[in-house]
């Protein structure tokens, strides 16, 4: 039997190139070798309030994206979490083994809450959410950038405690991130991670942007007041544009030095942007081809959900027999 991966994308706002090279890409990748299961994880995306007709739209844009991405449907699952109740219910079993001052040490939490007046519960607990989605599936293998690698060592604490109180129940999952790209900077402040809720217009290049305004965004990134590129100390945004060149590109170390080294700013971007737009126009291209056929994204996601449920049932019915919760069978 292969090893199981799962992995999920909030339909919270417009997917980045940051989502993309520090989790979609790597999916695509070991999709051949894994039974994976890749989820747009709406309960996550109303931890912070969204509107209900554009987080309907988004959620079927973001399962268009996985395809045009280049998973393949008939390879791997995609699903939406709401369309699987078992999500929420092995959450709030997991809920009742987790310590609060675990929770409340998040960085994302910390980050997220202090954006919001009033701080919704669901903020505290999504990383109780986020160990259920693994844990569910008895994942081994969880692909995703490094702001998530908190959460992944969380959901190994939950998933450890879990075992040690009621047996041996979970796989403790192992956290994947990519060498290059695992976590890309704001454009316009490369001191924050680059993340689909920052609202600024100059954060982030989009995945369905178009080339002109993929240009504009990288040619106005904030870089430092060296004239030129020195890999000896990089500023923090020269180094993300160096980083999303390496990322796209696939390019060693020594060939990115023996091209960049002394590379004036201007030119950089210019290479950067055009080096993203080479990649993101067949996407774009895929993407535009998926979403004309009518009904085809809403069948791939129903024959997603279809695969995967009996999975996620037969490990929640698992936890409720170890734990001593009511079951007709023992
Ligand atoms: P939000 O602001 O709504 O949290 P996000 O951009 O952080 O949006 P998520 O849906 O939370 O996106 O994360 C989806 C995946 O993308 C996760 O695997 C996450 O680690 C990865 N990811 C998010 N931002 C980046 C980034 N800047 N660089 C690399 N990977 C990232
Ligand atoms: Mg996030």
């Amino acid at each position: 039997m292969r090893a199981r991966v799962f992995s999920g994308m909030q339909p919270s706002g417009n997917l980045h190139i940051g989502n993309y090279l520090g989790a979609l890409k790597n999916w695509v990748r070991v999709q051949a070798d894994y039974e994976c299961i890749f989820c747009i994880v709406d309960l996550h995306a109303v931890t912070i309030y969204q509107d209900p007709a554009e987080l309907r739209a988004k959620i079927i844009e973001i399962a268009a994206l996985y395809l045009a991405a280049g998973i393949d449907p008939r390879q791997s699952s995609i699903m939406v979490q709401s369309a699987v109740p078992a999500h929420a219910e092995l959450a709030w079993m997991l809920t009742c083994v987790t310590p609060v001052g675990w929770l409340e040490r998040m960085t994302q939490y910390k980050a997220k809450a202090a954006a919001q007046q009033t701080i919704g519960d669901g903020l505290l607990q999504y990383p109780v959410l986020m160990a259920a989605d693994i844990m569910l599936y008895q994942a081994a293998i969880v692909p995703v950038g490094e702001d998530q690698a908190q959460h992944l060592e969380l959901t190994r604490d939950i998933a450890q405690r879990f075992n040690s109180l009621y047996g041996d129940t979970f796989v403790v999952p192992q956290t994947s991130l990519p060498s290059v790209g695992a976590r890309i900077m704001g454009l316009d402040d490369p001191t924050v991670k680059m993340s689909k809720s920052a609202a600024g217009a100059g954060h982030a290049v989009g995945l369905l942007d178009p080339p002109d305004k993929i240009r504009k965004t990288i040619m106005r990134a904030t870089t430092d007041s060296n004239p030129a590129v020195d890999f000896g100390a990089p500023g923090p945004g020269v180094a993300n544009l160096l980083n999303i060149h390496q990322a796209f590109s696939c390019w060693g170390d020594d060939r990115m030095r023996a091209h960049f080294t002394g590379m004036r700013y201007g030119d950089l971007k210019k290479q950067v942007a055009e080096m993203v737009i080479a990649h993101l126009e067949p996407f774009q291209q895929r993407y535009r081809e998926i979403t004309s056929e009518p009904g085809y994204v809403a069948r791939v996601l129903r024959e997603g959900a279809e695969r995967v449920a009996p999975i996620a049932n037969s490990t929640v019915e698992l936890v409720k027999r170890r734990m001593g919760l009511y079951t007709e069978t023992r």
